[in-house]
């Protein structure tokens, strides 16, 4: 307790002013650190990475990034336990309204970590590489009917969640992919019209409540879209964006995402959002 009357507020006003104060030093403190240290890996913590003033992933965990099952749907690409089987029970009982849902890595190892890092660290500078990955394992795959988009389209976050975090990952990465394959981004092509729930912890029926009608389609979409996300989980959220593109007017649409999370994973990693570890204090 503080002493009371003017000494209480006294003390109270110089406890304020020392916040600030105490969290610019911070940040100096650690801009000093990142000056100084060798930057240790985003992704295993352990090994240090070139890139010193911001940080990074170190080449082991980028070459350690897991590569998706042999046996999986065809459309949308979730792991199939059985050989011979081309499409899941899902895809079968209640198709998507996309082409074809494409992920680079299955949700794990360091896939996990550098996404989590991507995402929830502030290391918005790993989109180029993670693209990097995701055009080299995903453009030899499609067949030649799923090469010809027009438009490469991300999904989209809400205003709120844009200035929470500073930047968008989908974007990032769509902006990236559409870079490296010469097709142009279509930064408004969707708008994410209200919050919804994080994806992850709810059940299927949940995830397709919480998502509907949340995405609206704008302008006159070309044919063929490439939809770009950086984690699709139960792919609720690429349907509802190809739904309102397909309402807009668009023909085809095939999605990529850097990773994809089966559906036994739903919802393990709850409760590791956002990843330990302090933000990195050089990242925007
Ligand atoms: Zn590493
Ligand atoms: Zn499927």
């Amino acid at each position: 307790m503080y002493g009371g009357g003017s000494r209480g507020l006294e003390s109270a006003r110089r406890k304020e002013a020392a916040i600030p104060a105490a969290a610019a030093l911070q940040r100096i403190g650690r801009a000093a650190a990142a000056y100084f240290l060798p930057a240790r890996c985003l992704a295993c913590d352990l090994r240090p990475v070139e890139r010193a003033f911001r940080g990074g992933v170190c080449e082991t965990c980028w070459s350690a990034v897991p590569h998706p099952p042999d046996s999986r749907c065809r459309v949308c690409d979730e792991p199939l336990p059985a050989e011979g089987a081309n499409r899941c029970g899902r895809c079968v009982i209640d198709p998507p309204p996309y082409r074809s849902l494409r992920a680079a890595a299955p949700y794990r190892g360091s896939a996990r970590t550098i996404l989590l890092a991507f995402k929830f660290r502030g290391a918005d500078y790993l989109g180029a590489r993670l693209a990097e990955v995701v055009v080299e394992r995903l453009s030899i795959r499609p067949a030649a009917e799923e090469r010809d988009h027009q438009e490469v389209v991300a999904v989209p976050a809400t205003a709120r969640s844009l200035r929470r975090r500073g930047y968008h990952p989908a974007e990032l990465l769509g902006r990236a992919v559409s870079l490296h394959l010469g097709i142009p981004f279509a930064p408004r092509r969707l708008r994410k019209v209200r919050e919804t729930q994080r994806q992850s912890g709810l059940t299927l029926a949940r995830r397709r409540q919480n998502v509907r009608g949340a995405f609206r389609a704008s302008g006159r979409p070309p044919r063929r879209i490439l939809l770009v996300d950086d984690v699709a989980t139960s792919g609720q959220t690429a349907r509802e964006c190809s739904a309102a593109m397909l309402a807009a007017g668009a023909e085809e649409i095939d999605v990529w995402c850097f990773a994809r999370a089966s559906r036994d994973d739903f919802d393990r990693d709850d409760s590791q959002f956002p990843v330990p570890g302090p933000p990195l204090s050089a990242s925007r």
